[in-house]
Parts: structure tokens; C-alpha cells; sequence
């Protein structure tokens, strides 16, 4: 079945099951009546393949997989950044105190509390840049900015987005989108949201319209709902470039 899906012989109809079991004769009756596209003429999901596309099929396969098993002692790891697409996800959690700027997605938001951190605590900033590292196993953020480290004392966050931007072009990846949501009880996020997305992809050098930023209350429960934290979760997708 795998391989008929990689050789693109499933349409949105027989993924949803509605193609039923078709065989080759009802396949011409229905196309001679002209009720079939001829897109649907392919071969349906349940439809037993030939004997000469499944000994194909399973030739294809045992030599796919004997040739992974004689390469994985030895693959590097950078083979395993060789497939297209590649997703990451990312969190981060700051304790809220007061006379800390709040800083979110670059932009300062006023407000009487500001999380506490080594760099600003930019928690949205510091989500994706660990969606984007993780879309590359590239690890975390502590690892590429050590939070004991003079450098990023009082940093702005940004530093890290551009950096990690530059980690994904560096690999030959591009950024498809980012989607986020941010955890505060207070003050509410809508006004700010369109120039936290403005500011984000200038860092990363997309379009807004790639950063979506989502923001919600913690209902009065855990830290975040109780005011005392400000927290953000992120996943990125990256691809390959093309010909890269
Ligand atoms: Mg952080």
C-alpha cells in the first residue's frame, strides 16, 4: 500500500474509502457512461494488484531495505537532513515578575510584569527558534545560547531567531510556516499580535502571512492562569530547497 501511495496511485476518493472495491469492468462501464474522471481510473485502494506490480512491489522494497540496513551502521548524520520536509516543536515557560519589560515576538508589550530570564525571556521567540532547531535535530536553544553565558545576558531574543535562521539556510532549508500560541493571563495579546508576526518574519525573512501567532488565557489554572507565568509552544516546517 505504501508503494502505491509513493507512486501517487491514491486519489482523495480511495483514501477516504469511497471507491470501494472496484474491478476492472465496472472501471470501463462507468467510464464509458461517462461518470468517472479519468483520474479514477487508477488502481483503487482495496483493488488486489497484479501479480507483476506485486513481485515489482516486493523487489523494490527488499532492495530498499537491504540497501538502508547496509548503510546504517555508517550514514552520517547529516544524511538524515537529505528528506524534504521536516517539522519541529518547541516550548518555552518564564516566571512573570514585576519591573521586567514583557517582551513577546520582539515587540514590548506594556504591562507592570515582564518574565524573568537570562536574555530578555522572549518565550515566544526563544518556542520557535526550538521548533526550528528541532526540525533539524540541531537541539535546543540552552545548547546554542548557554543561558550562563555573558554573551546573552539582557539579549534580545531576535539574536537567536536570526541565528537560527541562518542554522536553517546553512543546511539548504527553507522555512514553509510557523505556528504558535502563547499562554498569559494578562494583558490580552490582540492588539500586539500583527506586530509580533511583522517582527518575527523579518527576523526569519519570510512573509507574516508564514508566522501565525495564536494567544490564549490560562482560564485562571496553573501558573499561566493564575498570572505568574507567560508561556509558548511553536512547530515549524521547514523543506529543502530545490536542487539543494
Ligand atoms: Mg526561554
Amino acid at each position: 500500500m505504501s508503494l502505491w501511495f509513493e507512486r501517487g496511485c491514491w486519489n482523495s476518493s480511495q483514501l477516504l474509502g469511497l471507491s470501494g472495491n472496484r474491478g476492472p469492468s465496472e472501471v470501463r462501464r462507468k467510464e464509458k457512461n461517462g461518470v468517472w474522471s479519468p483520474r479514477r481510473q487508477k488502481r483503487s485502494l482495496f483493488e488486489t494488484p497484479s501479480p507483476r506490480s506485486a513481485a515489482r512491489a516486493a523487489r523494490d522494497s527488499e532492495r530498499r531495505d537491504a540497501s538502508q540496513s547496509g548503510k546504517a551502521a555508517r550514514v552520517s548524520p547529516h544524511s538524515f537532513i537529505a528528506s524534504t520536509c521536516r517539522i519541529g516543536v518547541g516550548n518555552d515557560i518564564h516566571p512573570l515578575a514585576p519591573g521586567r519589560a514583557l517582551i513577546l515576538g520582539g515587540v514590548r508589550i506594556p504591562f507592570e510584569k515582564g518574565p524573568v530570564g537570562h536574555s530578555d525571556g522572549d518565550a515566544l521567540a526563544h518556542a520557535i527558534c526550538d521548533a526550528l532547531l528541532g526540525a533539524l535535530a540541531l537541539g535546543d536553544l540552552g545548547q546554542h545560547f548557554p543561558d550562563h553565558s555573558p554573551e546573552w545576558h539582557k539579549a534580545s531574543s531576535l539574536v537567536f531567531v536570526r541565528r537560527v535562521r541562518e542554522h536553517i539556510e546553512d543546511a539548504g532549508y527553507q522555512i514553509v510556516n510557523i505556528d504558535s500560541t502563547v499562554g498569559l493571563e494578562r494583558p490580552k495579546l490582540g492588539p500586539h499580535i500583527a506586530a509580533m508576526r511583522r517582527k518575527l518574519a523579518q527576523a526569519l525573512r519570510v512573509a507574516p502571512e508564514q508566522v501565525s501567532i495564536k494567544a490564549k488565557s490560562g482560564e485562571g489554572l496553573d501558573a499561566v492562569g493564575r498570572g505568574r507565568a507567560v508561556r509558548a509552544d511553536a512547530v515549524a516546517l521547514i523543506v529543502r530547497h530545490r536542487g539543494s
